[in-house]
């Protein structure tokens, strides 16, 4: 079968689709999601399709019903668009359709999974012989390095956690700070150390941790702290935490989805200082560093904890000496590396640093041109996250309809010390200042519109 034209057209329509972005609404409209709804209420029919038309049908339906997140107007949640050159080596890549669990399945997979670690490792300026993986989020990296910690730490207690579970294992002290990311509780769940079985550090008003009421630390113990709240942007004090941790024997994990990457801006980085000290780091590459979803890494300071925790041995799978398998919760995975080499390799330490500064910049606008529509900004705003301050859960949701009805731009709903706010995270490559300006106006509108009911 000749696939030049099934694959041209998928390509121009994705590019169709991209070069549409700016000009629409940033939500769908209501119909486009309800024709959506209604097309795909079918069974599966009896009879299959020409794959031509399989493709044309699914953009048909399918496109309209989008979300323009990848354009350069949303900033709900903290999402990033998809840089040129990993959106291009993402479909190069699935046409490759690679298992990137071994070196024998794949060494091209293998080979920028590798390369993509080393190379993020040392914007981050971690020590060189830090390893990990790349998975499918912050989530899993969340996850995935805390089972490394599981194991680390009841090891050192002559326990094989692995081997033997949790039942009978000496208790493991679990610290969080009150402004703990909900994935981190998640993954303690996941890991059978209870979501709500955590010791509570109390956060000042900024959602960081307050070193200064950390426990009385016992071995086996971990700690999770976090580079970037994901309100306020805000990174806990790690050189306290680091220096309680060290001298306690506990292992200490970091959840830097995005705000990690601050490390790789010399003007950002001093907010997270200390943040190398850590034993283990979740971070997100579909965030700020703008490649497809989905791609996160797990980075840890001693492989054979995450190996320990991870690896599994099954003669027909013909692993050799440590595979990228034996660093993931996955066995069966697709090749995210050369995405994530494909945004590094564009960018540069250059571009990247450019991107990071970028965003904060356009935080700044937002909250400056805000503030002065007398809108109360409700954080510091010291990295790419603004919170706006609202009277109610009720009116943040009014304006958010309003907002949504206008089409210009998108932000969420949240909360902050009790208090209703708009959040908005700025993390796409693509945001400009104008960008920024017309979603200020369109913001300041909804809210008179709210207001004037
Ligand atoms: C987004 C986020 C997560 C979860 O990441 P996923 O990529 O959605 O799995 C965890 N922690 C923080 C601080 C986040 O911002």
């Amino acid at each position: 079968m000749d696939l030049d034209p099934l694959l041209e057209d998928a390509a121009r329509r994705g590019a169709h689709h991209l070069a549409a972005l700016d000009g629409r609404r940033v939500t769908p409209d209501a119909a486009a999601v309800a024709a959506l709804d209604s097309a795909l209420d079918v069974d599966l029919p009896e009879d299959g399709a020409e794959p031509a038309e399989v493709l044309a049908w699914i953009d048909a339906i399918g496109s309209p019903a989008t979300v323009a997140s990848s354009g350069g107007r949303y900033f709900g949640f903290v999402t990033g668009g998809t840089l040129p050159a990993a959106l291009a080596t993402n479909w190069l890549a699935s046409a490759w359709d690679q298992n990137a669990f071994t070196r024998t399945m794949s060494p091209t997979a293998v080979g920028f999974e590798r390369t993509a670690l080393r190379w993020i490792v040392s914007a981050l300026g971690f020590e060189p012989g830090c390893e990990g993986a790349i998975v499918t989020g912050a989530t899993m990296a969340n996850a995935s390095a805390l089972a490394a910690a599981r194991h680390s730490v009841l090891a050192r207690a002559g326990w094989d956690v692995e081997r033997d579970g949790l039942f009978g294992a000496p208790e493991v002290q679990v610290v969080v700070g009150a402004e703990v990311h909900a994935t981190v509780r998640k993954a303690l769940g996941l890991l059978g150390f209870g979501r709500e079985r955590v010791v509570v550090v109390p956060a000042d008003d900024q959602g960081r941790m307050r070193a200064d009421a950390l426990p009385v630390l016992r071995a086996p113990a971990i700690v999770c702290a976090q580079a970037g709240n994901v309100n306020s942007g805000a990174f806990d004090p790690f050189g306290p935490i680091a220096d309680a941790c060290r001298a306690a024997g506990a292992w200490l994990h970091v959840d830097g989805a995005f705000g990690l990457w601050a490390r790789a801006s010399s003007r950002l980085a001093p907010l997270a200082t200390g943040v190398e000290r850590a034993d283990s780091w979740a971070l997100d590459a579909h965030k700020w560093l703008n490649t497809p979803y989905d791609a996160g890494l797990v980075i840890v300071r001693d492989g054979n904890a995450l190996s320990n925790a991870m690896s599994f041995r099954a003669p027909y799978l013909a692993q050799r000496d440590r595979e990228p398998g034996d660093l993931t919760p996955d066995s069966s995975r697709r090749a995210r590396g050369p995405e994530v080499v494909a945004a590094l390799r564009s960018l540069g330490r250059r571009g990247l640093e450019e991107l990071l500064d970028r965003c904060c910049d356009h935080a700044r606008r937002f909250a400056d041109g805000l503030g002065q529509a007398g809108l109360p900004i409700l954080n510091d705003v010291v990295l790419n996250q603004v919170v706006v301050g609202f009277e109610s859960d009720a009116e943040v949701a009014a304006l958010i309809e309003a907002l949504e009805a206008d089409g210009t731009c998108w932000c969420g709903p949240t909360q902050w010390h009790g208090q209703a706010g708009l959040r908005i995270s700025v993390s796409s490559w693509q945001t400009t200042a104008d960008d920024v300006a017309r979603s200020c106006d369109a913001i300041v509108r909804a809210v008179r519109e709210v207001r004037a009911r």
